[in-house]
């Protein structure tokens, strides 16, 4: 079964060039008389993911086969994230694992895309003796047409991808980011906001489903600022077109701008079955100069009033959940405390936290990274602690009522488990319900971080 091929570009998204589109050392991989075969690997947000998914595609389409165990492997792709220097420094902790695979056998080699390709372009391939190929995720073509040069005679055209049992897959619809918050390197390595054609997305869920997926999140990094680009739609008129796929059973959206977050927007999340009561609304500072620093262009007050209009519209239930990070430039006590006091009124299901990491070439770079480390981790492990407590009587609070869920897989001893509407994890007795099955179900405990609940009627 071969599943739906999507390159970047024909998503309709706009890449920065790299200096070169892609930059290459040396041939990829030798004569090998058989398709190359192909390891990805990936780090960072669900777009990653995404793109990793996009790219085993793509892979498959021209003749290589993609996702195989690296010991397999003839070349191996990772797919980079640079949002923060922890998340860069497990790249090049990869890539020193890769060395001794590369040496172990000739032929091997080693390409790098995703953020850092972007950030770093040719220069990685000087920091990185053994790395040999840097390409642009957003436009692989190039990449791919050197792939099929090399091994044209081994390419055997189009290969099936195994069958996929998953049941829910993330979207992109659209790329970049316009919004320049001064801590972030987003808009620099993806550039300005370019939105998919609606019918495009449309048509990708329609594949997906068909295919036996049936829980889609709609991504991007401003999700909520999409713009059909043919028609002027917005999000809740993606989400009615998305919402009408027949066979689709749960929608989601990821990452809104609380900027974007409007009243028709939780409107169509009330109204669309399909859309789930989820909303991921990212506040990152709970003190109004702090988030001037931030350029986030909102007030704490502004995002109270969305966070209320959102809870009072998606009834009977809303999952909330943000982005929070500490320890940004100047942040006084009294600036943390004031997110701290945001977190124990909105009382978030699940808040992302971060420490701030310096991004180099971001306006506020050129500030000082004046929170000292150890103070950051203080602050960091303060609002986790609070955040655990929270989201445990927030979980609680579940008990007795009813969920649905649907059942993803069986553990090794016999109990299902799946997610909620809510995106919360929750599990069965053994053997009551199957993967791939809607369960009604009571929730009987909970902890912080999954729920525990017994069967009803069947879905
Ligand atoms: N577009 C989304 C928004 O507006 O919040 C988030 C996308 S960003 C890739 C994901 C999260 O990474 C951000 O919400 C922020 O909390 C975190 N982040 C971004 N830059 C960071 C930095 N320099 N240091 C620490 N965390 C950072
Ligand atoms: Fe980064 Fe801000 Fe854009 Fe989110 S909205 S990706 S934090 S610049």
């Amino acid at each position: 079964m071969t599943l739906p091929v999507l390159s970047p570009s024909a998503r309709g998204f706009r890449a920065i060039p790299l200096a070169a589109r892609e930059l290459r050392r040396q041939p990829i991989v030798p004569v090998l008389g058989r398709p190359p075969r192909v390891h990805l690997w990936h780090i960072g947000c669900q777009m990653n993911n995404a793109d990793r998914e996009s790219l085993a595609e793509q892979f498959a389409e021209i003749g290589c086969v993609p996702e195989v165990p690296l010991e397999d492997a003839d070349l191996a792709v990772l797919i980079t994230c640079t949002v923060r220097a922890n998340a860069e420094q497990k790249v090049y902790g990869k890539f020193r694992e890769l060395i001794p695979w590369k040496r172990e056998r000739h032929g091997r080699s080693i390409a790098l895309t995703g953020c850092m390709a972007v950030e770093h372009g040719e220069a990685l391939l000087d920091r990185l003796p053994e790395l040999d190929y840097v390409f642009d995720v957003r436009e692989p073509d190039g990449f791919l047409a050197k792939l099929q040069g090399l091994h044209g005679a081994a390419l055997d055209g189009p290969l099936a991808l195994p069958a996929s049992d998953r049941l829910s897959a993330f979207v992109p619809v659209m790329g970049g980011c316009n919004e320049m918050c001064t801590y972030c390197i987003v808009p620099f390595v993806r550039g300005r906001e370019l939105s998919r054609p609606m019918p495009d997305v449309v048509a990708h869920v329609a594949r997906l489903v068909e295919h036996g997926v049936r829980d889609v999140t709609l991504l991007g990094q401003n999700v909520n600022s999409y713009r059909d680009p043919s028609g002027g739609g917005r999000l809740p008129e993606l989400l009615h077109a998305v919402d009408a796929v027949p066979g689709l059973w749960r929608l989601r959206f990821l990452t809104s701008h609380p900027r974007n977050a409007v009243p028709e927007l939780f409107t169509a999340m009330r109204e669309l079955p399909t859309v789930c009561e989820q909303l991921h609304l990212p506040v990152q500072a709970g003190h109004d100069a702090l988030l001037r620093r931030m350029r986030r262009l909102y007030t704490v007050d502004e995002y109270r009033e969305k966070i209320r209009d959102a809870v009072e519209t998606v009834q009977p239930r809303l999952a909330l959940s943000t982005d929070i990070i500490v320890g940004f430039c100047g942040e006084s006590e009294s600036e943390f405390a004031a997110t701290e006091a945001l977190m124990r009124e909105v009382r978030f299901d699940t808040v992302h936290l971060a420490a701030y990491s310096v991004r180099p070439g971001t306006a506020a770079a050129r500030r000082a990274d004046d929170v000292p480390l150890s103070e950051k981790k203080r602050r960091l492990n303060h609002l986790l602690a609070l955040q655990r407590q929270v989201a445990a009587e927030r979980n609680g609070a579940y008990v007795g009522s009813e969920i649905e869920i649907l059942v993803e897989g069986t553990a090794e001893d016999g109990r299902p488990y799946g997610r909620t509407r809510e995106n919360k994890v929750a599990w069965l007795p053994a053997a009551t319900a199957s993967p791939g099955t809607l369960a009604r179900a009571r929730v009987l405990s909970a902890t912080a971080w999954q729920l525990h609940a017994e069967p009803l009627a069947a879905a």
